[in-house]
């Protein structure tokens, strides 16, 4: 923010910004912020957030504030969106003495967008600012980086995800503070833990592993589980991708997006896989941390001070060396099933 407060009181602003870094750590909102701040009628650095500009833009109805995401379907900036983008950039802005045009995943521009884009960059239209987010942006050409001012987004601090769960979701602060520590300073994966059954998951299996449970019939209902939730993604990517309503697509077409499913489906199983593995290793950490330092402060699940005070089970550093094993043959694909069977096994021994 320091840096575009700069930007806006020099008054010399860049043709293009590329904010870059993870997900979830607010690109998008630092984007908006600095599109309200250039429209703004009541500050010259800074937005108001209640000018009739400013409220455009906050309802995403500003006339010079453009936005480009992928496509849904093939999730893609093509061609034709950039042609578009160039036709707008050559009128002059409606309201405002600038337009802004914010691409979401820039690096999904596929090679032919990113050659035209590049000579919009070369010849930057006049009173644009291009603002491209991406988290992953050597997928965009070294010429098109090069001409971007190069912006920075680092992992949220706990205590920021901490004051931002605060005001996205009314979760009872002990719990507030454990998501914060497990966030890994990411929003996006902060409100995951909230929203989905990951975490009541992990927990109980963990519980049920100290108690005496039998890892088998464990790995049998957690395999149960992954499968419910592939049912449910793949239900999520259909209704994103109309596969079977879209009239328009021919068969060639069809099988693509069938692949396309596929392939989003087991991304999407494998970063809940991850996350699962995550949260058994860092709840083994705590258990080794509050073993050998009683430090309550120091526990990530401290909503589960209890089940600490309680007991730990024994070799915690056993157990974490099981999970990364596990981690090391998913990475191979060797059978789930199988894996998380091994897993649970030495997750339960005493
Ligand atoms: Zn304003």
């Amino acid at each position: 923010m320091r840096l575009m407060r700069r930007i806006l009181s020099q008054g010399r602003i860049p043709n293009a910004l590329l904010f870059w870094g993870p997900g979830g750590v607010g690109k998008a909102l630092a984007a908006l912020e600095l599109a309200k701040a250039l429209n703004c009628k009541e500050r010259p650095d800074d937005a108001c957030d209640d000018c009739l500009p400013c409220r455009k833009v906050i309802h995403r109805n500003h006339p010079d504030v453009n936005t480009i995401t992928p496509k849904a379907k093939s999730r893609t900036i093509s061609v034709d969106d950039i042609t578009d983008v160039n036709e707008i950039c050559s009128l002059r802005p409606f309201e405002s003495q600038w337009r802004t045009v914010i691409f979401h995943d820039a690096e999904r521009m596929n090679p032919p967008a990113q050659n035209h884009f590049l000579k919009m960059l070369e010849e930057p239209p006049g009173r644009t600012l291009f603002i491209l987010i991406s988290e992953f942006p050597r997928e965009l050409l070294p010429t098109i980086r090069s001409r971007c001012q190069l912006v920075r987004f680092r992992s949220l601090r706990p205590e920021t995800v901490l004051e931002l769960l605060r005001r996205e979701r009314d979760l009872p602060p002990d719990q507030a503070e454990a998501i914060a520590a497990l966030s890994q300073g990411r929003m996006d994966r902060a409100l995951d833990l909230v929203d989905s059954d990951k975490r009541n998951i992990a927990l109980h299996i963990v519980a049920q592993l100290r108690d005496g449970g039998d890892p088998v019939e464990l790995a049998e209902e957690f395999a149960k589980n992954l499968e419910a939730q592939r049912k449910q993604i793949e239900a999520a990517i259909d209704a994103e991708l109309k596969i079977d309503h879209d009239d328009a697509a021919d068969v060639l077409d069809k099988q693509a997006l069938r692949e396309l499913r596929l392939a989003h489906t087991a991304a999407a199983i494998r970063r809940a896989i991850l996350d699962y593995l995550f949260l058994w290793e860092t709840w083994y950490r705590d258990e080794m941390v509050f073993a050998a330092t009683a430090n309550e402060s120091k526990i990530l699940n401290r909503d589960c001070l209890d089940r600490f005070r309680e007991r730990v089970s024994t070799a915690p550093d056993k157990k974490i060396a099981a999970v990364e094993k596990a981690r090391y043959y998913l990475d191979r694909f060797v059978n789930e099933e199988r894996v998380f069977r091994d897993l649970f096994f030495a997750l339960a021994a005493r």
